[in-house]
């Protein structure tokens, strides 16, 4: 479904990526995992327009997105939840899910991606009316990822959904991404939180300084020795 070839990204002098080659079969949770300035969030930007590819390609169901408007890689079906969420906090809940499904004109599929939608987060339904950027960090992250869903990607990318949210939270979002799975949609998720990411996909990539140093079944890493000692914090 997604294929990355060789992808090299940069910022003015500093290499982001170093030619990484990533796959994603549709109906999987694939993550990627690595520490703090690896290359996560820059994956996902290169891979959706936001950071240029300087080198490289990038295919969606075998057609060659590498370096199209944002606008177009949404409207083929790939959509981002960033990190830090990054909801609209001056507008409400259902502002930010109406933002979210503005490609579709059709009213009736609106409605019915909005319900599914609550039928995921009911919370979100409850506070339908709240000023987004007064939600929990937990309802601020199933708002994010509400919004997302309301436009029926084909591919939700999830950059580190865990962050700054207390583990019993965490642990909802989690439940949630894999019933979001089961349901159909296929997902690329960027963590720090190794565990939880290893705990939830199919398979998974190690990324290190902008390198792949190691991939396969997310099982398998999570109980390789180098990878629970280098992030599962095992002595
Ligand atoms: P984190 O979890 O901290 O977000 P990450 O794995 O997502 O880490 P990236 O944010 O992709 O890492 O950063 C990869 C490298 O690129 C880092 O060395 C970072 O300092 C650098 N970088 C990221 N964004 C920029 C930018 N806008 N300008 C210059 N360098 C950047």
């Amino acid at each position: 479904m997604l294929r990355l070839e060789n992808v090299t990204a940069h910022y003015g002098t500093i290499q982001a990526l170093k030619g990484v080659s990533i796959n994603v079969s549709e109906g999987e949770i694939v993550t990627v995992i690595g520490a703090n300035g690896a290359g996560k969030t820059t994956l996902l930007k290169t891979l959706c327009g936001l950071v240029s590819a300087t080198s490289g390609k990038v295919y969606f169901y075998d057609k060659d997105i590498t370096n199209l408007p944002t606008s177009d890689i949404v409207a083929a079906g790939i959509v981002m939840v960033p990190e830090g969420r990054r909801i609209f906090p001056r507008m409400t809940v259902l502002e930010n899910l109406q933002l979210g499904g503005y490609l579709n004109r059709n009213k009736s599929e609106t409605k019915a991606n909005m319900e599914r939608v609550f039928e995921l987060f009911p919370i979100l339904k409850d506070r339908l009316h709240q000023i987004a950027g007064t939600l929990s960090g937990g309802e601020q992250q199933m708002l994010a990822i509400g919004r997302a869903l309301m436009s029926r990607p084909k591919l939700l990318l999830l950059d580190e959904p865990s962050m700054g949210l207390a583990p019993k939270i965490v642990l909802s979002i989690f439940d949630i991404i894999r019933q979001i799975n089961r349901e159909g949609t296929t997902i690329l998720l960027v963590e720090q939180n190794a565990q939880m990411a290893l705990s939830t996909a199919h398979k998974a990539y190690v990324l290190e300084t902008g390198r792949v140093v190691m991939e396969d079944t997310a099982e398998k890493l999570l109980h390789n020795e180098q990878v629970r000692k280098a992030y599962l914090g095992e002595a």
